[in-house]
């Protein structure tokens, strides 16, 4: 296992498997990744990277996007990693495109689901998604629900004055399904750089009504000391990640960009380009760039220090000037 230099395990790689959508949502930080980089990894490349990477301690596995669900070999892409005997491997998804491979994907080996859902009300999640399809993704929740999933777990990014009074309707919607519900802070990342001002909420007040109706079972040791209630038997798993040096001290995660690169944190620019070892097969390469990752990972909040988000901005700028 590797530990990097400030005694955290490297557990987990989320691996962004494309950069298109069919959502244009109002906050997406498109994975902390430049924009149109293309998917240029194979089912194959992506399986050789699992493999390198279960041989450095990796044991988690999250496929993610854009959407994962527009790759058309997705599942070629989940049985590339799951048949390596990986302790976890979960996807998150928009859960517009469910209906037509859950049941590949379940059967491929992919354990979890993290669907996207951050209203209930279909004339916000029209605003917030920029696609009117609440229904489709709830008949889709519906299905996936009875497929025998390890885990669904919904996720809601709480935005201010939109969506937080919601929360007690989504706790009882998850637990007609028996689904866990993630509240995530907003981060101010990509399109959501913009609009942090207007919907940041810090959760604390969601973090109160958690005390006072539900109860703390624990925290996430092996991700970001994420906090752990339970309400009306449903699970809910906080993520505050901004401005939060708990979270960067738990944090057991690198990113695979959808252009082979490896990014050590959401905020950080990518440190090491993978494509050639990837390409060459060079697994001994492509270990030794890992390591050298690894090396680089320091946490992005820290105590006593304010947040570092100076090539955010940067990159917002950026994005603005080549769209
Ligand atoms: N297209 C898929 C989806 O919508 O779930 C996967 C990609 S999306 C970038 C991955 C997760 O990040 C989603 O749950 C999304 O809601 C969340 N997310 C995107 N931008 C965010 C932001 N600025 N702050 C917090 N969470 C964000």
């Amino acid at each position: 296992m590797l530990i990097d230099g400030y005694g955290r395990p490297w557990l987990k790689l989320r691996i962004v498997v494309d950069d298109t959508c069919n959502y244009r949502c109002i906050f997406c930080h498109f994975e902390g990744q430049a924009r149109f980089q293309g998917s240029k990894l194979s089912a194959e490349d992506i399986g050789f990277v699992a493999e390198a990477a279960m041989e450095l301690g990796v044991e988690d596995f999250k496929i993610t996007g854009g959407e994962p669900l527009l790759r058309r070999d997705i599942v070629d892409v989940v049985d590339a990693i799951s048949r390596l005997g990986p302790k976890d491997l979960s996807m998150t998804t928009n859960g517009y495109l469910l209906d037509v491979y859950a049941k590949d994907l379940l059967s491929h080996g992919l354990m979890r689901l993290n669907v996207s859902l951050h209203s209930l009300d279909p004339r916000k999640y029209k605003f917030i998604t920029g696609v009117d399809a609440l229904d489709r993704v709830l008949e889709n929740l519906d299905y996936v629900s009875s497929l025998g999933f390890k885990q669904v777990k919904i996720n809601m990014v709480v935005l201010r004055g939109l969506n937080t009074d919601e929360i007690p309707m989504m706790i009882r919607y998850a637990s007609k399904y028996g689904f866990t519900l993630q509240l995530i802070e907003l981060m101010p990342m990509g399109d959501g750089f913009p609009i942090f001002s207007r919907y940041y909420d810090d959760l604390s007040d969601v973090i109160t009504w958690l005390n006072r109706h539900g109860k703390l079972l624990g925290t996430r040791k092996d991700l970001h000391n994420r906090p752990i209630y339970e309400v009306d038997g449903v699970r809910v798993e906080i993520v505050k990640n901004y401005n939060n040096p708990t979270f960067c001290a738990g944090c057991t995660t690198m990113r695979l960009t959808s252009d082979g690169k490896l990014k050590t944190c959401l905020y950080k620019e990518p440190v090491v380009d993978l494509l050639p070892y990837i390409k060459a097969r060079d697994k001994e390469g492509l270990k030794k760039a890992m390591v050298f990752a690894n090396s680089l990972r320091k946490p992005n909040f820290v105590e006593g220090v304010s947040g570092g988000l100076g090539s955010v901005r940067i990159r917002v700028r950026l994005d603005k000037l080549t769209l």
